[in-house]
């Protein structure tokens, strides 16, 4: 695969100077990798500086939301790395994602050399603090025009990166349970990672705020009893010492955080249970005190421990120990790994090259 660089893109970077306070996705390193799909095959893979896409008005993501993105970090702590974590199960994803949307599959090669290329020229804008890292967001969008309602045959398919602080400001989340609205359905598109997805959530996101919260909690669509996960983040929580976190379904995003912290923590000696969640159950297991912890994890979020679970009717469920040790723990067990602080003893840390320009 090689990589058509533009000089503009190495001007922009050679410009470009991080601002003191980033926040989480605000502030853009000043390149973007752009491949474009035509004519039933992928074209040359660029590199160029970051700015505004030219798309025919017609173009279908605009119209029918043919659209996927992915969510990733490099990390970057007391001069060691960058560090990609798991970057080839994002890849998978991705045309996971890309099936279901009835979109052109990216090559791995395209997809991976394309994020190390962005972080191998920000490698010098990758915040060093630990918690802080690149985040990295590849995605595809569909180009072709014309109104016509049809899977498109035109892609184009890019990755953009924000250095990134934490993703909440805050300690602990109250998360409201969502019984009204839905996020997904069996035979829907809720594994998927798309933004339509994030589009029909949006409205609970706003529910939540109005009420006092921070975050909405998904039940499924059939019986509205059982956990399925957060808008962006994957649920668990600790009962009597073991880890519960619902099992992987077609409504449920297969989030790689999910999967991580399952083995971490069976590597920490602790008991997991993947199975169906009643939220009853839950609530019972919290008002009785079994259940010591609730937590949401995922890329941006990391782990982020909830504090209070209530619903639209005023009802609140607090979590005994907000503080989360096993939280704690795999919190930091992750980091570690990810950061290059211990061993990675199941290959999933890789180091990118960095590029000089
Ligand atoms: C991305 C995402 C997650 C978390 O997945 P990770 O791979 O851990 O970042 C969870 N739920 C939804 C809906 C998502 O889009």
């Amino acid at each position: 695969m090689t990589l058509n660089v533009d000089p503009k893109a190495l001007e922009a970077l050679n410009n470009f100077k991080l601002p003191e306070d980033i926040g989480f996705g605000r502030t853009m390193v000043p390149i973007m990798a752009v491949c474009d799909f035509e004519n039933g095959k992928w074209g040359e893979l660029q590199l160029l500086p970051y700015g505004p896409l030219e798309l025919d008005p017609t173009a279908k993501v605009l119209h029918y939301g043919q659209e996927i993105f992915e969510g990733m970090k490099a990390y970057h702590y007391e001069g060691h790395g960058p560090y990609l974590f798991r970057a080839d199960q994002n890849a998978k994803r991705f045309n996971e994602s890309a099936k279901r949307m009835a979109m052109a599959e990216v090559p791995e090669e395209i997809y991976l050399e394309a994020v190390r290329a962005i972080v191998g020229y920000s490698n010098d804008f990758i915040p060093v603090q630990s918690g802080e890292s690149l985040y990295i967001r590849p995605f595809m969008i569909s180009t072709e025009e014309h109104l016509g309602i049809k899977p498109s045959e035109k892609f184009k398919f890019l990755v953009i990166a924000s250095p990134s602080g934490a993703y909440f400001s805050t300690g602990f989340l109250k998360v409201l349970i969502e019984r009204e609205f839905i996020r997904a359905c069996p035979g829907g598109m809720g594994a998927a990672k798309t933004g339509g997805n994030y589009a029909g959530s949006l409205i609970s996101a706003q529910k939540a705020k109005s009420l006092g919260f921070q975050q909405t909690l998904w039940l499924d669509a059939l019986e509205k009893t059982y956990i399925e996960e957060m808008s962006g983040m994957n649920f668990f929580s600790v009962i009597n010492g073991k880890l519960h976190t619902p099992e992987i379904q077609d409504t449920i995003l297969d989030g790689i955080t999910r999967n991580s912290l399952i083995q971490l923590a069976k590597d920490l000696g602790y008991e997991v249970v993947e199975e169906k969640m009643n939220i009853n159950d839950l609530l019972t297991a919290i008002e009785n005190g079994s259940c010591s912890e609730c937590f949401a994890c995922g890329t941006a979020a990391i782990i982020t421990p909830i504090g209070m679970l209530g619903d639209a009717g005023g009802n609140e469920w607090n979590i005994k120990n907000p503080e989360g040790p096993i939280a704690k723990e795999l919190r930091e067990t992750l980091l570690s790994l990810q950061e290059g602080r211990i061993e990675d003893i199941h290959g999933w840390r890789e180091t990118v090259k960095v590029i000089c320009h």
